[in-house]
């Protein structure tokens, strides 16, 4: 784990290609070690190769990827190149890509393809960056094991008996493995940062409205924000560089300066403050988990951060609310897919009637139904009041909750999930318990904070990731912590045995 070479390093990396953080992988193209074409190449083969086991990828577009990457090595002759250009990235299968499909893992979407880019896919393209595939996911993100997909589950490369965390499982399983050097994710309600937690990998979901939502297909449309699964809060940096932003095109991404997030990582985090939540340490937190996040934290206080204990008493109305908000929002959003429009469509409709019921009973899974159902249920006249309002009431004690905390403290630390990854099929039976695995993420969706997960060690021979929440707009400072750490750590560099 010491002396890997950073991307300070003059001399050529020993690293094979796929073991180098993006950072290390643009040095190399910046110094010409290497092509575009040949590293895309490269990751093309590993996917060849390991996806089959894994299922990360839903599509993988080989030869738009070589198109893309030979483009990007002619920008860099032409003394063009920005940091990402030609470094091959995966993409969720959220993201409307136009000229590839886009299915958001459903039966709904398998035909489909858009007829634009999403902003996120128009910034990395504007960068130069190379699009190796787009990754399997939960269906429309609904899950927390990447088990609900029409393609089939997703395999944690650590252990293929469990679930990579979901909904973002794919791009976490692929970066694990070293399929692509870094992904996109989106998180709802934990969907970056669990699989990133479960998968080893160093994910941020930035405040909301940070990161535009235009051309990512709608969830839950007030909790919905895209963001970076990678290897390092620098590879992170890097990426959130190109993704944040002001688009006029959906109307809540916010119009806030957007600092380089390099430049501070490197401050010193003596003097931090670092909350830690008691309601993240109690009961139903795996002791094992519990042990690696104390060990983590004593590891930034070394680093010159103290540590006061704070209070989100309204913690648990979390799970509560965000299931009954997320299922109100999906249930309007996904009542476009309608079988007229675009999308699945039934055979021999007898009416219009037949045509919607079928085309929606036919095109969607069961966890998806389950959704729609729940929230068409809270929206309904009689219960809307009961359920939906008290749902918004909770959400704002749960924002001031975090309001008050940042009075005490400047970023809050614990685990990212209850547990290390769990075994595929163990929890499909009972989704409570499914639900239950976002538990200390979840509250951030709500109140539109920005979270973070990375590496902070192993229990039980699997990986477990130390979550850190901020106040609105301090990405650059949750990055700023992480990198440090990752400085005096190894753990982010821990590969699985079977993709080394
Ligand atoms: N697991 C949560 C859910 O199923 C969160 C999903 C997400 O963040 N997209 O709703």
């Amino acid at each position: 784990m010491s002396g890997v070479p950073g991307a300070e390093n003059p001399m050529s990396s020993p690293l094979a290609l796929h073991q180098q953080t993006l950072s290390e992988l643009a040095a190399g193209l910046a110094r010409r070690d290497f092509s575009s074409v040949e590293l895309t190449q490269h990751f093309l083969d590993r996917i060849a190769h390991h996806d089959g086991t894994l299922n990360s990828f839903i599509t993988v577009c080989a030869e738009q990827a070589l198109a893309q990457a030979a483009t990007a090595d002619g920008a860099r002759a032409a003394g063009t190149a920005t940091p990402l250009t030609g470094i091959p990235l995966a993409q969720k299968d959220i993201f409307c890509t136009a000229d590839v499909k886009t299915t958001c893992a459903s039966k709904m979407l398998d035909n489909f393809i858009a007829p634009y880019n999403a902003s996120v896919i128009e910034q990395f393209n504007a960068a130069g960056a190379v699009m190796l595939g787009k990754t399997n996911m939960d269906e429309f993100a609904m899950g927390s094991s990447n088990e609900t997909s029409f393609y089939g589950g997703v395999k944690n490369p650590w252990d293929i008996s469990k679930v990579p965390g979901g909904s973002s499982g794919g791009s976490a399983a692929a970066v694990a493995a070293r399929l692509a050097p870094a992904a996109t994710g989106t998180d709802t309600g934990g969907s970056i940062r669990q699989p990133a937690s479960l998968c080893n990998l160093t994910g941020l979901k930035p405040t909301y409205g940070r990161v535009s939502r235009w051309g990512m297909i709608a969830f839950a449309s007030s909790l919905d924000q895209a963001g970076p699964m990678a290897q390092t809060a620098e590879d992170a940096a890097l990426m959130l560089n190109v993704m944040a932003g002001h688009d006029a095109r959906d109307s809540t991404c916010i119009n806030h300066p957007v600092p380089d997030y390099t430049a501070t990582l490197n401050d010193s985090i003596a003097g931090l403050r670092i909350g830690l939540p008691k309601q993240y340490f109690g009961e139903g937190l795996d002791p094992a988990v519990a042990s690696v996040i104390t060990a983590a934290i004593a590891e930034l206080e070394k680093l010159g951060a103290t540590v006061v204990e704070i209070d989100l008493p309204t913690s648990d109305l979390a799970v509560p609310a965000y299931y009954v908000i997320a299922p109100a929002e999906c249930s309007s959003n996904l009542s476009r897919f309608d079988g007229v429009r675009f999308g699945y469509r039934c055979e021999n409709p007898k009416d219009l009637t037949d045509l919607y019921k079928r085309s929606r009973a036919e095109g969607f899974g069961a966890e998806v139904k389950r959704r729609i159902m729940v929230g068409t249920y809270a929206l309904s006249a009689g219960y809307y009041d009961a359920y939906y309002v008290q749902a918004q009431k909770a959400r704002r004690l749960i924002k001031d909750d975090f309001a008050r905390a940042f009075e005490k403290c400047d970023v809050i630390a614990g685990p990212t999930a209850p547990d290390v990854a769990f075994g595929i099929g163990e929890k499909q039976a009972d989704p409570i318990a499914m639900y239950l695995s976002d538990i200390y993420t979840i509250a951030t969706n709500l109140a539109g904070l920005p979270g973070m997960s990375l590496p902070a060690g192993f229990a039980k021979k699997l990986p477990v990731g130390l979550q850190l929440v901020g106040n609105y707009w301090s990405e650059a400072r949750l990055l700023n912590v992480a990198h440090r750490y990752q400085q005096v750590t190894g753990w982010h560099r821990e590969l699985p045995a079977d993709f080394s």
